[in-house]
């Protein structure tokens, strides 16, 4: 489902005569609104990370990671992880959670998990497990292929591992294991069968499990998650069920064995209300059930801590209106209060932020392949010869006519011929030569009038709306599907801008389209300071390379990505700052991404016949002389050269 594209905001006037700088173009891409400190533009005009976010730590520049990438021969498209700032985030969180819970004397301790649906690449969850290993950090699985991997790399006897989802024999038995290992594995119950299965399966095998139970809280999210909450939420038990479980394990006399009281109301909370909401209801049902006899530790908040990918800090559905600190704050504040109105014991708390912790890490950079513009090609003879058709006549004088100020006059009367062209095509009247000198000088026309209307400031909103129809649309070498799901599926904006000639006025509107078959396939909404925008201003294409990011793809879109049209997964970098390194950064590893031969093994094909089955044929033609020996071998070793070749456009 596409949402429509942002509305049409007047934009900054591309040619304007003054001098261009880096303040502009900061205002332009919003990079200090949404890079939280990590991303910056340089004197050089190149975008720069500085993923420790500390004083005279490391600065790398973005164009000097890309430089090395092309001398190693890795090609774009490509995916660039920051490991620092995964570790940053994780440390963030983490340590603000020690702070608040000091200052606020709160008699719990923190310990989070990070859901690895988020992002279950190895070296991520690596990464967040190495870093998050000084505060006991854990991670959460909700499938069983998770659970298996989250049982191998949470070696940590000290930290959670939470199991969410829904669960069947196995995965209780799974998680059943994980406490026979020794670990703190918690199964949440999500749905009342759940439990008795557990408790069936913990008596069968002599292992007793650690249960949480998950409730549908009636506090609601606003934004693109709001279903994950309410009394018809997909998971959860409802308060009767909660209620009944506690009975239940009570009559079985295993109530000990309940831990942990859990909710998720959703991701990407725009809201900070929302957030003290559901604290606030899901702290006075805590209390109550340690009232009935369930003496859990554990406050489990769940996810949703969103990410402000449009910079506008705001409760629009891409922003939120609080930081982390505002957020915690919230958490330990509030659930404090409650405890001690209630009078029970501060549980330990648990928080389950996935997208929060991601989401900065990694990029996509894609090289942009070329452009179309509508008119473009101007140099189509539209002269004048002897007995023109009178329509073709009339968009010269219109042409002729028009002025700064009678623009919106004169495309109202030439937008009226070019219709009229089209029926007297259809009807015989208009040769094609013709048809083609009309259009050509009435997409002349339609450019002029964008310029005169780009220096006026009261142009009216058909005129705006024309000169977003007529921006130069940026072919970019990646495929939406793969590396940025969201903006098509859910209408999500995430930042994008060239990461160098920053210093240069940049002035051509554009979006952006992908090289997938799929009219979808584009990026057509766009922050800007005024909200969203349905262009983004880019620098003319001179034929040398430009480079666009994609930003904030740390989060789902890395890992949600699929083959359309067989565009497989990408090149990619981990990066790692070095403040001994010149350049601050060392390439500490390089995944190369799908060949053709591996998107196409998956769909079932056997690269091998397809190579040989080719070759007959080639054999065949050889024989019948329709192609020679020689071309023959060459026309084999290509076709098998791009089964071995990386799925997008080859430079
Ligand atoms: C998806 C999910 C999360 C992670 O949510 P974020 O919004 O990425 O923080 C946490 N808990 C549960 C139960 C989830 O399903």
């Amino acid at each position: 489902m596409k949402t429509t594209p942002g509305p049409v905001t007047r934009f900054h006037n591309l040619d304007s005569k003054s001098e261009w700088t880096i303040a502009e173009a900061d205002e332009i891409y919003q990079v200090s609104r949404w890079g939280e400190g990590y991303f910056s533009i340089n004197e050089k005009g190149d975008l720069t990370v500085t993923p420790n976010r500390t004083q005279n730590g490391p600065v790398i520049n973005m164009m000097e990671v890309v430089e090395e990438m092309k001398n190693k021969g890795i090609a774009f498209p490509a995916v660039i992880r920051f490991h620092d700032i995964l570790r940053s985030q994780v440390a963030l969180l983490n340590k603000t959670f020690r702070a608040l819970i000091e200052e606020a004397n709160y008699r719990g301790s923190y310990s989070g998990v990070y859901p690895i649906k988020v992002n279950q690449m190895r070296e991520v969850v690596e990464e967040i497990v190495d870093a998050g290993a000084p505060y006991n950090y854990g991670l959460e699985a909700g499938s069983k292929p998770e659970l298996i991997a989250a049982l191998a790399m949470n070696t940590n006897q000290n930290s959670l591992t939470v199991v969410n989802g829904y669960k069947d024999r196995d995965l209780l038995r799974l998680a059943l294991l994980g406490i026979q290992l020794g670990r703190k594995v918690i199964v949440v119950v999500e749905k009342y069968s759940e439990l008795t299965d557990l408790m069936q399966l913990s008596q069968e095998i002599g292992v007793e499990p650690l249960i949480g139970l998950r409730a549908k809280i009636a506090t609601k999210s606003s934004g693109k998650w709001a279903s994950s909450g309410g009394d018809y939420a997909k998971f959860g038990l409802t308060i009767t069920e909660i209620l009944q479980a506690v009975r239940y394990m009570k009559s079985i006399d295993k109530l000990h064995c309940v831990k942990l009281f859990h909710f998720h109301i959703g991701s990407q909370i725009p809201d900070l209300r929302t957030i003290k909401d559901s604290i606030n209801e899901g702290a006075r049902i805590y209390a109550k059930l340690y009232k009935e006899g369930a003496k859990l530790e554990y406050f489990d908040v769940g996810g949703g801590v969103g990410v402000n990918y449009d910079g506008t800090r705001s409760n629009s559905p891409s922003s939120i209106n609080y930081t982390t600190r505002d957020y915690v704050a919230d958490v330990v504040y509030i659930l404090k209060q409650v405890c001690d109105l209630e009078d029970v014991p501060h549980p330990n708390i648990v928080s389950e932020s996935g997208r929060a912790i991601t989401a900065h890490h990694s990029c996509v950079i894609t090289n942009v392949f070329g452009a179309l513009e509508i008119g473009a090609n101007t140099n189509f003879n539209t002269d004048k010869v002897v007995s023109e058709n009178i329509l073709v006549s009339n968009m010269r004088e219109l042409s002729n006519d028009l002025t700064e100020k009678n623009y919106q006059d004169v495309y109202n009367d030439a937008t009226k011929l070019k219709e009229e062209s089209i029926s007297a095509f259809k009807f015989g009247i208009l040769s094609l030569e013709e048809r083609a000198k009309l259009e050509t000088i009435y997409w002349a026309i339609c450019k002029r009038i964008v310029t005169h209307a780009s220096k006026d400031e009261y142009a009216p909103d058909e005129i705006l709306q024309l000169k977003s129809q007529m921006a130069s649309q940026y072919l970019c070498n990646f495929s939406v599907f793969q590396s940025a799901p969201d903006t098509w599926a859910i209408g999500q904006i995430l930042p994008a801008l060239p990461i160098h000639k920053l210093n240069e006025r940049p002035t051509e509107l554009c979006t952006l389209i992908d090289i997938t078959c799929d009219s979808d396939g584009k990026l057509d909404t766009f922050l800007s300071a005024d909200g969203p925008t349905n262009t983004m201003p880019l620098h003319k294409l001179t034929g040398e390379d430009y480079y666009i990011g994609l930003f904030m793809t740390g989060a789902y879109q890395d890992i949600m990505g699929d083959n359309h049209n067989c565009f497989g997964r990408l090149n990619e970098v981990h990066i790692f700052a070095d403040d001994d390194d010149p350049t601050d950064f060392y390439i500490e590893e390089v995944i190369f991404g799908n060949k053709a031969s591996t998107v196409l093994s998956s769909l079932q094909y056997n690269p091998e016949t397809m190579a040989q089955t080719l070759k007959a044929t080639i054999d065949t033609q050889v024989k019948r002389g329709k192609i020679r020996p020689r071309e023959g071998v060459d026309l084999t070793d290509f076709y098998e050269a791009c089964l071995k070749s990386y799925t997008y456009l080859k430079k």
